[in-house]
């Protein structure tokens, strides 16, 4: 059973006027077995957590850990991340010119797992995979994201979760820019993953829509930089109702 552990975690960008403190102190522990959802304001730092836990060389940790089964993430390189079982999906995925999705996929299981899955049970997986997600054969052949619809592209990410099964899966966004055919497609691909009940899932969302397909155990509301309030699900549905308004102070206390 897996345990993701951020403490009093501190990112600063780099931007033209120098680096900028965004992300204030945060703190939060994922478990195997349970779903977190952040839910916050544009602009208040969610995506920054993604890409400091992910290890984007632009975001840089003034101080503050994140640790994996007590091993220090930060230390790692990026792909090391990935072999001890962190996922993340980025709100707005890359493009890899070149590199179909089968081969990527392919070498993406062969880093994480150690070495490479035998050809004939990987086709298998794959299709399956696939077909759990609505997915059209012909995309294995499509480059990376080239072109990819937003639904392709979320549909894509959540193909790797099946295919890779991380410890600790961090979806940023998920829910932005689907249909609601194509929401209900990947949140069934997020339940599914997470219906093992050893691997921890973090949903940073700014709409509660989501949220009525992949029910969190935990919903922190995030601003300013920081987790300003914890509770369970009914705190989403509160959300919906009075928008961020009433944390707008929290936001300003920590600037
Ligand atoms: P959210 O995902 O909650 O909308 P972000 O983490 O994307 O918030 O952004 C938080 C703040 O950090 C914003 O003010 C944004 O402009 C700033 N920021 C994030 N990434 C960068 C970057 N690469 N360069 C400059 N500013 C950034
Ligand atoms: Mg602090
Ligand atoms: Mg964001």
């Amino acid at each position: 059973m897996s345990t993701l552990e951020i403490k009093d975690l501190h990112v600063s960008v780099a931007t033209d006027d120098g680096a900028k403190e965004i992300l204030k102190g945060v703190d939060l522990t994922i478990r195997a077995g349970e779903t977190h959802a952040i839910m916050g304001p544009n602009g208040s730092g969610k995506s920054t957590l993604a890409y400091a836990i992910a290890g984007h060389p632009k975001y840089e940790v003034t101080s503050g850990e994140v640790t994996l089964d007590g091993e220090d993430v930060l230390a790692m390189t990026v792909d090391e991340r990935a072999r001890a079982g962190l996922f993340l999906a980025m709100q707005y995925p890359v493009e890899v010119p070149g590199v179909s999705t089968s081969n990527f996929l392919r070498a993406a299981a062969t880093a994480v797992r150690g070495e490479a899955p035998k050809l004939r049970t990987w086709v298998k997986e794959v299709k399956g995979a696939m077909n759990d997600l609505d997915i059209d054969p012909d995309f294995a052949e499509r480059n990376v994201n080239e072109g990819f619809s937003g639904g392709e592209k979320k549909r894509h990410e959540v193909l790797q979760l099946a295919l890779l099964k991380p410890k600790i899966a961090v979806l940023d966004e998920t829910d932005s820019g689907l249909d609601v055919d194509a929401l209900r497609v990947v949140s069934e691909g997020v339940n599914r993953f997470r219906a093992g009940g050893d691997t921890g899932v973090l949903l940073i969302t700014h709409y509660t829509r989501i949220l009525q397909h992949i029910t969190p155990d935990v919903v922190h509301v995030f601003a300013g930089g920081r987790i300003v309030e914890s509770g369970g699900p009914e705190l989403a549905d509160e959300l919906e109702k009075t928008g961020y308004v009433r944390f707008a102070g929290s936001a300003a206390d920590s600037a």
